[in-house]
């Protein structure tokens, strides 16, 4: 329960946000899936029709590209790891994983989706966490190398050419199950909606009084707290933080996202990245990615790029917002010693 407890309080500051806007009551629902807390709130449209069918395509897809359940795409492409199969997948699986290796091509070292062995040697899997054994986390590393995952678009196919290698999509899904539940929504003839998706926010049109909606970034250190709120149309807000999933072992404490260079929890200076996009895929892959990248390097893929905006946390209280978010967002940590700064092109 310990570690749901973050979901829960974004849930309420969310509400907290949306509350103040005096909206009208939603039709709402909350619900449990890809190992996360999730909620959906429409406006307007096919209301509860709308909000049902946003709900069973998430757990559709969850049921897709779990990598804990036997009979996914996802563990059928992981048991023939090495065998030689070139395993037949649905094409919107596919296209998951092609974009995924695009990611880790453009941030080398950085996003790996066959991270698996490394977060098993870990146990994030499981609720037994620790530190590995160094043979242990040796022997998982080195299985983490996704240029040996050949995806074949045309075939509808892909293979790990490996034994013991498993792809774990957790860092991409999430965005991916966004972009479908967004459709499906439209499909209801929804146009102002509230989707999140664990911590993947995604504003469809704005309130129904045409202004956008206000969707507050959590201070990663009192997850209770807003750090800021942004201001948001037609847009996600996704955030990787190491306060999403931790344990602690000997007074340290150790989190999910790992570093595909040292198989350790990534240590890049950052607390938390929130990546604003209107392409809810690259907002989640990229929210990882960039917790690993660090600041600088962050920095520099934002500024060779004009499709995604940033709030970056650092470890010595920074908030840095890149100047695209500039005039809808509302810093709200001040007083928590937080000082925030624009970054420029
Ligand atoms: P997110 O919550 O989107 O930041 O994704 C975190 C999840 O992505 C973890 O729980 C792992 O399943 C997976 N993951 C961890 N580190 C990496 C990495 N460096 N590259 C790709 N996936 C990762
Ligand atoms: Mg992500």
């Amino acid at each position: 329960m310990k570690r749901f407890l973050p979901f829960f309080l974004c849930l309420l500051l969310l509400s907290g946000c949306a509350a103040l806007s005096g909206e009208a009551e939603p039709a709402q629902v909350q619900f449990f899936s890809m190992d996360t807390v999730m909620s959906i709130r429409v406006y307007d449209g096919g209301g509860e029709d709308a909000i049902q069918a946003a709900r069973q395509e998430v757990e559709r897809l969850d049921k897709l590209l779990s990598r804990t359940t036997t009979d996914s795409e996802i563990s059928a492409l992981n048991s023939h790891a090495g065998d030689g199969t070139l395993v037949s997948m649905e094409p919107e699986v596919i296209q998951l994983l092609a974009f995924a290796q695009s990611i880790s091509q453009l941030l080398p070292g950085d996003f790996d989706i066959t991270i698996a062995p490394v977060m098993d040697a870990w146990g994030f899997t499981t609720e037994e966490q620790h530190v590995p054994s160094d043979a242990s986390l040796s022997a998982a590393m080195a299985l983490v190398d996704s240029s040996l995952l050949t995806v074949d678009e045309e075939a509808s196919a892909a293979r790990l050419e490996q034994a013991g290698m498993e792809v774990d999509l957790g860092a991409v899904a999430k965005g991916f199950a966004a972009s479908r539940a967004e459709a499906v929504l439209r499909e209801h003839d929804v146009t102002s909606a509230l989707v999140d998706l664990g911590g993947n926010i995604t504003a469809i049109g704005g309130k129904l009084d045409g202004s956008p909606w206000q969707v507050a970034v959590k201070d990663p250190q009192n997850t209770s707290e807003a750090l800021c709120v942004l201001s948001l149309s037609d847009q996600t807000a996704s955030t990787s933080g190491g306060y999403e999933r931790y344990f602690e072992q000997n007074g340290v404490i150790y989190h999910h996202i790992i570093d595909p260079k040292t198989g350790y929890p990534a240590q890049s200076g950052l607390l938390s990245v929130t990546v604003v996009s209107s392409n809810q895929m690259l907002a989640d892959a990229l929210s990882t990615a960039l917790f690993v990248a660090g600041e600088e390097d962050a920095l520099a893929f934002w500024r060779s790029r004009d499709d995604f905006e940033l709030v970056l946390c650092t470890e010595d209280n920074r908030v840095i917002v890149t100047e695209g978010l500039e005039a809808g967002y509302r810093p709200a940590g001040e007083e928590r010693g937080y000082t925030y700064e624009i970054a420029r092109r």
